[in-house]
């Protein structure tokens, strides 16, 4: 339970608005919602073509194939639906080898696409302000930064219609899609611990970790 704050929707134990059953709890946001921000979200479903579509394929996709496809299945599904001519790929270069394996299926879908690394520019931590300290391998001099911004702007460049994030840094990522102009999905979040699979230390909470709080 929150604590010390307003309850929202983490708080609910009823998700009435998934079916509009009405039992919803006294705090809940769609009962006191202002309606004119819902209509306004609404009004860019109906009047802004591209973001329209995405709604409605994203739709499609989830209602065709849930629990049945794997993401890397959807994502391919979701390009060819949507008519997205050139991909733009965003990868970490320490996931190259799967971002190669992805663009493998890509060829074998015909699909185009640009690929640009986390490192491309090859800049030096230093440069932003990083100490030798907080580098990877300390004391071994150039360490080149991430450069989610460049990455942005490269596939800008190339006018890309749909991009995919591989294995972007927390707040890297942010950066990017802070940059980057064509929708973007993320096919990868890194987590080297987990295999990248981030949801396994929420699972791992409360399971039999936590036997040991
Ligand atoms: S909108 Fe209301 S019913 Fe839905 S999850 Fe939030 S609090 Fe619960």
């Amino acid at each position: 339970m929150e604590q010390n704050k307003c309850l929202t929707c983490s708080a609910c134990g009823a998700l009435s608005c998934k079916n509009d059953d009405g039992k919803y709890p006294p705090f809940c946001l769609t009962k006191s919602l202002d309606q004119d921000l819902l209509q306004e979200t609404l009004d860019i479903y109906d009047n802004d073509e591209t973001l329209g579509n995405i709604a409605r394929v994203s739709a499609g996709i989830e209602g065709d194939f849930y629990g049945q496809k794997t993401r890397v299945e959807e994502t391919i599904e979701f390009i060819k639906r949507t008519g997205a001519k050139k991909v733009g790929i965003a990868t970490c270069v320490g996931l190259i080898p799967e971002a190669r394996l992805f663009t493998k299926i890509l060829d074998k879908e015909g699909i185009d696409y640009y690929t640009v690394g986390c490192k491309v520019g090859a800049v030096d931590k230093s440069r932003i302000g990083i100490p030798d300290q907080q580098k990877l391998n300390r004391g071994c001099g150039h360490e080149s930064m991430c450069n989610p911004i460049l990455q942005a702007k490269l596939l800008n460049e190339q006018k890309t219609d749909f991009n995919i994030m591989i294995g972007l840094c927390v707040g890297h990522d942010s950066l990017f899609l802070k940059h980057v102009e064509a929708p973007t999905t993320v096919l990868i979040v890194k987590d080297r611990v987990l295999c990248h699979n981030p949801v396994g230390a929420l699972y791992a909470s409360t399971g039999m970790y936590s036997r040991f709080k």
